[in-house]
């Protein structure tokens, strides 16, 4: 039966395909297809690792049989019996055949699919004691999960052999048809995974709009939902569902006409992208002969060819803290390592200026990949250039990777977060002490300008100070907007308060671009706004001429640039800065 379920429309586009339901806590299991000459081996696989856990048990149940009731209680025998009799459930074995033999899974996942599908029928008995068994079922899917990992650990060592792809089509054919993934929640590192992954496209029950799941989902460019509330539980395993990405609607189960119509809006973008594909060469210029600078902004150093074939003139924003997440506690990226991302991403853009941040975990960026819950408000917290002064070490070892890469490219350096003059000064004194260590010691570096986030409203405030120490400043709205309005940019449930044309955030994004112009230092907007092509006359009548978004928007952007004129905008931007619904001005502009 045909259902939809609405969420916040986070990346444009359609996608119609079938539903992959992956548990928040199972994203990193590796999702890979097969060949089909890989079949059999694969179903020998899980078969190997479920004996290898039978055994166990079995193991155990003997222990358990020569001990005494005391130290081996009733129920734990019980327990014991009920996960064999689990294991030895024949739907989970032909489930899991099935995902192998007719969509080409690998084995853990065509093992966590069947989990998901036997899960939800636990959901549904009415008895609780069978209903609790899904816990059990949990239990022995990880267990099945370890054994596969031991022993292909254990293979690969004996072969000298790198391990599986956590995600990837390497290993075999595409999918017959596009794949949806649909969890409760993503992590912007779980999403990481997925990068080059085998989705195309995802929904989500939580998220907000500008949160850093929906801007990694963005870079993708792949059709996302955040925010679809109930979506992990009301959408089956392998159900046909269309997201789509403009509306914030997700559509499960479509009847024929409905198929239709979207396989009909499909074409449609096919064909718009390509009209806007012919953009690529042209020089971002308004009717009135104004130049704007379209850069690119990169979570990976693997991301800067994307950039260059959207045309880009440099990157405006690496957000390199993205090098830092989904690692095991304590083991942070070296210099070396710090130093060859960087330089692969300035090489990639071919001499182009590439603009590196330092590093922004906290906040819904935390290093595990998911928040600990210990910080009643995270995004007032411990994060950014924050963190960064109160882990020195870990601060001068960032500064002096991006100070040698820059040998090999123009760079800027970019701070997040900054309010306090105090923090204005320490971060300038180190930067400069790094270079002067690096000059000691001989160690090959280059020149950067420094510049600065203005992303709290105490710092669009304090502009005159901030010109002061830097060379140039950009504008972070997603943040800006957050602090400003007092609006989790991360919680769906404020969402509809999240609003960047409030009075209040185009003010202080006014007055940081004219105090930079007044001053001749370069600013720029690299939050979610400067991709958003219903603010780009906005933002040019205002004086802006250099707009940081991902890749997959500059065409976009470039195509409403090359039809505006600035003489014509300046004015018009000044009324709706002065009114008091900025949004009624842009609507009877349109
Ligand atoms: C911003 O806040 O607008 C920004 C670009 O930084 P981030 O989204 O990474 O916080
Ligand atoms: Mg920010």
């Amino acid at each position: 039966m045909t259902f939809s379920l609405h969420g916040l429309a986070v990346a444009p586009g359609v996608v119609i395909g079938r539903a992959v339901l992956v548990a928040s806590s199972r994203v990193d299991v590796a999702h890979y297809f097969i060949e089909p000459s890989q079949v059999e081996g694969e179903i020998e696989r899980v078969r190997r690792a479920r004996n290898a856990v039978m055994d166990e048990i079995h193991r155990l149940q003997q222990t358990i049989d020569q001990l005494g009731p005391k130290e081996a209680p009733h129920e734990l025998r019980a327990l014991l019996d009920v996960h064999l009799m689990l294991l030895e459930d024949e739907e989970l074995v032909a489930g899991v055949k099935q995902w192998i033999s007719g969509r080409l899974y690998n084995a853990e996942w065509a093992l966590t699919s069947q989990l998901e599908v036997v899960a939800r029928q636990f959901d549904e008995m009415e008895d609780e004691y069978l209903r609790e068994r899904k816990a059990d079922l949990e239990q022995i899917t990880e267990k099945i999960l370890r054994a596969m990992r031991q022993q292909s650990d254990a293979l690969a060592e004996a072969a000298g052999a790198r391990p599986a792809p956590l995600i990837g089509r390497e290993h075999g054919d595409e999918p017959q048809e596009p794949l949806v993934l649909v969890a409760h929640e993503l992590s912007p590192s779980d999403l990481l995974h997925f990068k080059q992954g085998v989705f195309a496209g995802f929904v989500t029950d939580v998220g907000g709009k500008t949160s850093h799941t929906a801007i990694v989902a963005r870079s993708m460019d792949i059709p996302a939902v955040v925010g679809a509330r109930q979506s992990s539980q009301l959408i089956n395993q392998d159900d046909w569902v269309i997201i789509d990405g403009d509306a914030g609607v997700v559509i499960v189960d479509p009847s024929p006409i409905i198929l239709a119509e979207y396989r009909f809006k499909q074409r449609q973008n096919e064909l718009d992208r390509g009209r806007l594909e012919r953009l690529r060469d042209t020089r971002a210029v308004t009717l009135d002969g104004q130049a704007v600078d379209l850069l690119a902004n990169i979570e990976l150093p693997e991301d800067a060819p994307a950039a260059l074939q959207a045309g880009a003139v440099g990157v405006g924003l690496f957000r390199t803290e993205f090098l830092f997440m989904g690692r095991p506690a304590g083991h942070l990226p070296d210099e070396e390592e710090q130093y060859q991302a960087y330089r692969m991403a300035i090489q990639g853009m071919q001499g182009r200026p590439v603009t590196i941040r330092t590093v922004d975990v906290g906040a819904d960026k935390p290093m595990s990949g998911h928040q600990d819950g210990s910080h009643l408000n995270p995004a007032l917290g411990l994060r950014a250039i924050r963190w960064s002064l109160s882990e020195p070490a870990m601060f001068v070892t960032q500064l002096r990777a991006i100070l040698r890469a820059a040998s090999h490219g123009p760079v800027y350096m970019l701070i997040p977060m900054l309010a306090h003059l105090g923090e204005i000064r320490q971060t300038v004194a180190l930067v400069e002490q790094v270079r002067a260590s690096l000059a000691r010691e001989g160690v090959p570096h280059g020149q950067v300008l420094l510049g600065a986030m203005i992303e709290i409203p105490a710092a669009a405030l304090m502009l005159k100070t901030f010109l002061k120490y830097f060379d140039f400043l950009s504008l972070g709205t997603n943040d800006l907007i957050q602090y400003t309005l007092a609006i989790d940019r991360a919680d769906q449930a404020v969402a509809h308060l999240y609003d960047p044309l409030h009075p209040a955030v185009l003010r202080l994004v006014a007055d940081t671009i004219a105090e930079c112009r007044a001053q001749g230092k370069s600013v720029s907007v690299c939050g979610e706004m400067a991709g958003d092509i219903s603010m780009t006359r906005l933002l040019l009548g205002l004086g802006l001429r250099s707009f940081s978004m991902h890749p997959a928007q500059i065409l976009a952007v470039k195509q409403e640039i090359l039809r505006a004129d600035t003489g014509e905008l300046s004015g018009w931007a000044q009324n709706v800065l002065a009114h008091e619904e900025p949004a009624l001005i842009m609507s009877q502009q349109e």
